[in-house]
């Protein structure tokens, strides 16, 4: 045991954490169906749709594609928008809505929408509520159509007050004095699954919104580029004239992060590069993040398979959390400042946990508000195969400090409205899941185990995987009977 009693005693203040969201729970609005179909007929389903009066054929995309302008005043903390969606109907059958996440509108004053079009004409037909943006269609769009949204917004930028973390969430999206962060701050199409469009309500703590995978282009310009910030953000990033482009493809989200005083480091691993963006006087814990991250990365694609991007960026976040987002993500203020020059701390294990998520998450995504554990409880997991593969000799404090200091108790499979607080929520979905996936790695041993990872791994790649697939890839690598631990350690049956 490395534990220092300081360390311990800080942790404990800062895990107290009880993550509220300063964001209104909204009531489910209900949305408006102006959309009738003019002259045509809606097609049924075809593989090569008949092109309508008002839309003209596009080649089908295999997933939505979005660009985004986008004008930031770092010092008046406003951001300008020009926004263009391609969506293509995926879902099968013909849609005569769009319901489109604008998280950012979840603060005040903070979204002010100016102008929206389809298929290039200015629509009114629309209506916001909370979150939500329904947007009516005045032609069936057929499946297998593609449907282009233009947004025009600005985005005024919150104060993002870290409060007792006692009493609400740390916040993210917004500024502090010396960082800006853009999160879940555009307009996105939600997933529609078997018909239905998935937007959770938030909560106080863990993640509500559901990701499609999408490929992104985001030019960023300041509008005093003498004195413009370090950027970090999810892609690869190509200087233009007097902007900066940021491409990714099959994304999640696209999140970036600037400040004045960040500083840099960087690792080539393959054709990836890895940049940890740090504080001053925080180099030590930079580097360790870099270099936990660099470890992780090599661990995991070894172990579930490729990771899928060219960059990976590291952000030291001006609040008290960690985070994931599309090759990227934040590691809190609090575990440098607690980096004790080790590998056994927080830094470390948030860094190799974050980096997971890039497999859990990032390509094998889920529902994070009904089924948090489906990537949590793996990327939880994923930390103790990182300290296997690079620190054998700490799995064991792992296990201790990391996991059953908090006596997790209760079910895996919780959504993020039944945890009954942050704390007990984590030691179910994140805790007793770290446990579940050990005690069945125990049970089928470590070939079958990690040839289910594997497989897990590509059968969900770029798509959002349910609890019931995870079993159902499960079950052909094993003649093991595991039904005892879903019994355990699960409140549904799952085979
Ligand atoms: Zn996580």
């Amino acid at each position: 045991m490395r534990i220092h009693k300081k360390t311990t005693l800080a942790l404990l203040v800062i895990l107290l954490f009880v993550s509220a969201c300063s964001a209104q729970p909204t009531d489910v609005p209900t949305p408006t169906h102006f959309a009738l179909p003019a002259t045509d007929t809606p097609a049924p389903p075809t593989e090569t749709p008949a092109p309508t009066a008002t839309q003209t054929p596009v080649p089908v995309l295999e997933r939505a594609q979005y660009e985004l302008n986008a004008i930031i005043d770092y010092d008046a903390h406003t951001v300008s928008v020009d926004e263009s969606i391609l969506y293509p109907n995926l879902t099968g059958n013909q849609l005569n809505t769009l319901v489109i996440a604008i998280v950012p509108n979840l603060w005040q004053g903070s979204f002010n929408l100016t102008g929206i079009s389809v298929d290039g004409a200015p629509t009114t037909t629309y209506s916001i509520d909370g979150q939500r943006l329904d947007v009516a269609l005045s032609s069936f769009l057929p499946a297998g159509n593609v449907i282009n949204i233009d947004l025009q917004y600005t985005l005024t930028l919150p104060f993002a007050e870290q409060e007792d973390p006692g009493v609400s969430r740390p916040r993210i999206y917004g500024y502090t004095s010396r960082q800006l962060n853009l999160t879940n701050w555009y307009p996105f199409v939600v997933p529609n699954i078997e018909g239905e469009w998935i937007l959770h309500d938030p909560w106080f703590y863990g993640e509500h919104l559901v990701y499609d995978a999408a490929d992104y282009e985001v030019d960023v310009k300041f509008t005093d580029p003498a004195t413009a910030p370090i950027v970090a953000a999810s892609g690869l990033q190509e200087q233009e004239a007097d902007s900066t482009r940021y491409t990714i493809t099959s994304a999640r989200s696209f999140a970036l992060s600037a400040s004045r005083l960040f500083q840099v480091s960087s690792t080539q691993v393959g054709d990836v590069t890895i940049s940890s963006y740090y504080f001053p006087l925080f180099v030590a814990g930079g580097q360790a993040a870099l270099q936990t991250a660099v470890e992780s990365v090599q661990v995991f694609g070894e172990r579930f398979g490729p990771y899928p991007h060219k960059s990976l960026a590291i952000v030291m976040g001006d609040f008290n959390d960690g985070m994931e987002y599309s090759a990227f993500f934040y590691l809190s203020k609090d575990f440098y400042n607690l980096y004790d020059g080790t590998s056994a701390n927080y830094l470390t294990f948030v860094a190799a946990h974050e980096t997971a998520h890039q497999w859990w998450f990032e390509q094998v995504a889920s529902d994070q508000a009904l089924q948090p554990w489906v990537d949590e409880a793996l990327a939880a997991y994923s930390e103790r195969i990182y300290y296997e593969s690079i620190h054998p000799e700490l799995v064991s404090w792992w296990w201790t400090y990391r996991i059953d200091f908090y006596d997790p108790q209760g079910f895996v499979d919780i959504p993020i409205y039944d945890g009954q607080g942050f704390r007990p929520y984590t030691n179910a979905a994140y805790f007793q899941g770290a446990h579940f996936l050990e005690k069945l790695r125990e049970r089928i041993g470590d070939e079958a185990f990690f040839a289910f990872l594997k497989d897990y791994f590509e059968q969900g790649r770029g798509k959002i995987v349910t609890a019931n697939d995870f079993f159902r890839i499960l079950s052909p690598h094993t003649g093991a009977d595991y039904s005892d631990l879903v019994r355990q350690y699960f409140q549904n049956i799952y085979q």
